[in-house]
């Protein structure tokens, strides 16, 4: 017969889901309430503050879409490309590939700038693109590319779509709550996250925030956007500021409890000591896996500290290592992607996850499977190379 699942207590170190706090599985598991019931409408209005808040901005139109990283990406692209308009997406791993599809989608003309994977998307390109299509309505690219481990320049991307009249749409799944994030400061028009990435809290709710300018192209459509569900003029009527709230669906009323937990615990720790603790255990970690013998896959100025990408030695069996390291740790580090698929593992150290056990425990957990499967590494060295920046900290 079929029974009650309960799952083993993974250490979620890989492209996310990252590890949820008992604090925010708390929040989860709190009584159920009526999605339009006064007091779930309060939870709602300091919700879109605490986002703001993390979005750095003050963009009226901000809200959590009731769906995954993926729905948001949707509702900025549905919302703003318009059929005809032509629109610049960057390409330097696999989701500026999802962009393009999305573009086409909506009857849209993808332009096309790539990057190499492990490179980030360049200025020069993305300038080259503007002058070959100043009639370009809008630019999309990928903060952080979970694939690859790279993050872009996004104030100066931001900044040449204003240049160039265009609205910039901004993948920050992976960034947003792990490093730098400053929705007005950059000029951002269009930004969407995921909640299961440096949030740490559990999928299935994708922030997004729009600028004014924005939402005044999303006003003047003249095409109704092809999804009703993610129409932001009716999702707004549900979300929006007004105390009268009108049903569009039924919020996912528990998954808000548990974002509202995982941001208030940000807004708790401060976004510049959040940034900085990933950082500290980012520069930890490559310490201790150089120490190892092992390199990373992206060059220093470009790594993002939450998703380190490591070159695999030449004959290491990539797919026994997180085998072994799932069954005999509970250790959960992701594969490559795509072109990068057995070249590379992408070590997560997002949100709640980035901690110091997490280091010292992924690091001695990959050197004794390494050392079983007679890799060629350094041992003995990979622990006291992190604990030298952690103790230098
Ligand atoms: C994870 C991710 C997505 C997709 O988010 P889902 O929640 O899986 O739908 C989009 N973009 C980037 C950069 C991501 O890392």
């Amino acid at each position: 017969m079929t029974s009650s699942f309960f799952p083993p207590q993974r250490t979620l170190m890989g492209p996310g889901p990252s590890d949820v706090s008992s604090r925010v599985l708390g929040a989860l598991a709190r009584p159920t309430i009526g999605h339009l019931d006064p007091l779930f409408v309060q939870l709602m209005d300091e919700t879109k503050s605490l986002l703001q808040f993390a979005f750095q901005t003050n963009n009226a139109l901000t809200l959590p879409v009731s769906a995954p990283g993926s729905a948001g990406m949707e509702a900025c692209f549905v919302n703003l490309v318009s059929p005809g308009d032509k629109v610049i997406v960057c390409q330097n791993g696999v989701f500026g590939g999802r962009m393009k599809e999305n573009v086409e989608r909506c009857g849209g003309t993808a332009i096309m700038v790539e990057d190499k994977w492990g490179d980030p998307v360049s200025l020069t390109k993305v300038e080259a693109a503007f002058d070959n299509h100043p009639d370009a309505a809008i630019l999309a690219f990928v903060h952080a590319e979970t694939s690859t481990g790279v993050a872009s320049n996004a104030a100066s991307l931001c900044a040449l779509a204003a240049r160039h009249d265009a609205l910039s749409i901004v993948d920050a799944v992976t960034s947003l709550g792990g490093i730098e994030v400053l929705v007005d400061q950059w000029g951002v028009d269009a930004m969407y996250s995921g909640t299961q990435k440096c949030l740490s809290c559990v999928p299935g709710l994708s922030p997004v925030t729009f600028s004014d300018r924005a939402a005044q192209r999303i006003k003047n459509r003249q095409h109704k956007v092809q999804s009703w569900f993610l129409d932001m003029q009716l999702v707004m009527g549900y979300w929006g500021g007004e105390s009268k709230r009108a049903y569009h669906h039924t919020a996912p009323v528990n998954n808000l409890y548990a974002l509202h937990e995982s941001l208030l615990m940000l807004q708790e720790e401060g976004l510049a000591a959040t940034q900085a603790r990933h950082w500290l255990n980012h520069r930890a970690l490559v310490a201790g896996l150089e120490a190892m013998g092992l390199s990373m896959a992206v060059a220093p100025n470009y790594r993002l500290p939450q998703l380190n990408s490591v070159i695999i030695p030449e004959g290491v069996d990539d797919a026994a290592l997180r085998a072994a390291l799932l069954n005999e740790f509970d250790l959960e580090i992701g594969a490559g992607l795509g072109g990068l698929a057995g070249k590379t593992w992408r070590i997560g150290l997002m949100g709640f996850a980035s901690n110091e056990r997490n280091v010292v425990f992924c690091l001695s957990a990959m050197e004794t499977i390494l050392q079983r499967q007679q890799a060629p590494i350094i041992t003995g060295e990979a622990l006291q190379a992190a604990r030298l920046v952690f103790d230098g900290a």
